[in-house]
């Protein structure tokens, strides 16, 4: 199964996908661990953070290779579960053109839900226990802004696929997660 996991920031995607890709036995692929996971002192890493430390989406000239040779790598062949791609309507046609390059398809893209009070509040509370740079209020806004603006439209592109199946993320983990389940079948 080739899934796409979409949602705003702290709708609780990472927790989730760890769930799924552990049921499925397929691997997890998130955009912002592997973008995370650049050396920082490294002349890219520096780069990458000038972006995601600011909330802002990093280039795709930077994105869009990281992924394609993750999803040529031999774990990825049977199926994988992309989380924080495509996050803009030119990745998913980026995405779309690999995918057909290579005779695959999306089986599902998976829209997780969650109010923005919601999303902030616990946003905020994850600020505090992890120490991510990038969890503060300034840049909270700015990537909640930046998913209201530029990822919500690939929902609208998948969509027309007929791709979308949204699941309500503001239960908790356990019932979240057997709403997924449901989901994928
Ligand atoms: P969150 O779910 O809080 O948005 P992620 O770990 O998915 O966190 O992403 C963290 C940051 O990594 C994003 O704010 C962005 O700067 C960068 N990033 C992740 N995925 C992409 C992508 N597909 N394109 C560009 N930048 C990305």
């Amino acid at each position: 199964m080739r899934i796409v996991f979409i949602g705003p920031p702290g709708a609780g995607k990472g927790t989730q996908c760890g769930r799924l890709t552990e049921r499925l036995g397929i691997p997890h692929l998130s955009t912002g661990e592997m973008l995370r996971g650049t050396e920082r002192n490294s002349p890219l890493g520096k780069i990458v953070a000038s972006y995601i430390d600011h909330g802002r989406l990093a280039p795709d000239y930077l994105v869009l290779p990281i992924v394609t040779q993750r999803l040529s790598e031999a774990d990825c062949l049977g199926g994988c579960l992309l989380d924080g791609f495509p996050r803009t309507v030119n990745q998913a046609e980026k995405l779309d053109q690999f995918l057909a390059e290579n005779a695959w398809k999306l089986d599902v893209v998976l829209n997780l839900t969650v109010p923005s009070e919601v999303l902030i509040a616990r946003l905020l509370q994850r600020a505090e226990q992890e120490n991510r740079a990038d969890d503060t209020d300034e840049t909270i806004a700015a990537r909640l802004e930046i998913f209201r603006t530029q990822t919500a439209p690939v929902l609208d592109y998948y969509q027309q696929q007929k791709l979308v199946k949204s699941i309500d993320g503001s239960k908790n983990p356990d019932e979240v997660f057997e709403l997924i389940c449901q989901a994928v079948g």
